[in-house]
């Protein structure tokens, strides 16, 4: 048997009623195979990162038990982002009907082309620690980046407001 292991997604949108993607884009992922859902945080409306002539955002983040591994998790999460409507334009950081990040899989850390594990941008970005702090065990520390309480600190809740 496989042990199951804790992912923590990162949830985004800015198009097409976004609060709604978000919560219809949790439903999909807690649905997923070998997957459980085990915790969803509050919803989050944020300012945009990169171009800043698009909508705001709504941010989330949800705790996931699985047993997918990594890219299993990465290419599933891919398919629900299609599924929503997401079409990648080519401008970074620009505007999309559904964004889903692994920011954590246990405390495993993955560097490849494809996927970068812990994200690259947890540890600077409010949208993902705030949300994260309230489903994740206080005295979590991400690898390679210290513990969550460090992060938070230096991290202003600056341009994030929680629903
Ligand atoms: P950012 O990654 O800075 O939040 P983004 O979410 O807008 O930006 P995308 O266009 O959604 O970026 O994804 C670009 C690529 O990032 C994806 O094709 C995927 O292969 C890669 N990637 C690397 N690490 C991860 C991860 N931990 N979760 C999701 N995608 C990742
Ligand atoms: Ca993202
Ligand atoms: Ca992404």
């Amino acid at each position: 048997m496989t042990t199951a292991t804790v992912a923590y997604i990162g949830l985004g949108s800015n198009l097409d009623d976004p609060k709604e993607q978000v919560l219809r884009a949790s439903r999909a992922v807690a649905n997923l195979p070998e997957s459980r859902e085990i915790a969803f945080s509050g919803l989050y409306r944020s300012d945009p990162m990169g171009p800043q002539d698009q909508p705001s955002y709504i941010n989330a983040v949800m705790a996931l038990d699985t047993t997918l591994s990594p890219f299993e998790l990465l290419a599933s999460l891919q398919t629900i982002e299609r599924d929503h409507g997401r079409v990648r334009k080519g401008v970074r950081w620009g505007p999309r009907t559904l964004d889903l990040d692994i920011l954590l899989y246990g405390r495993a850390c993955v560097r490849t082309e494809s996927l970068i594990i812990p994200h690259a941008g947890l540890a600077q970005r409010p949208f993902v620690l705030y949300p994260l702090a309230e489903i994740a065990p206080p005295d979590l520390t991400i690898p390679g980046k210290g513990s969550l309480k460090m992060l938070l600190n230096a991290c202003p809740q600056e341009g994030l407001e929680r629903l």
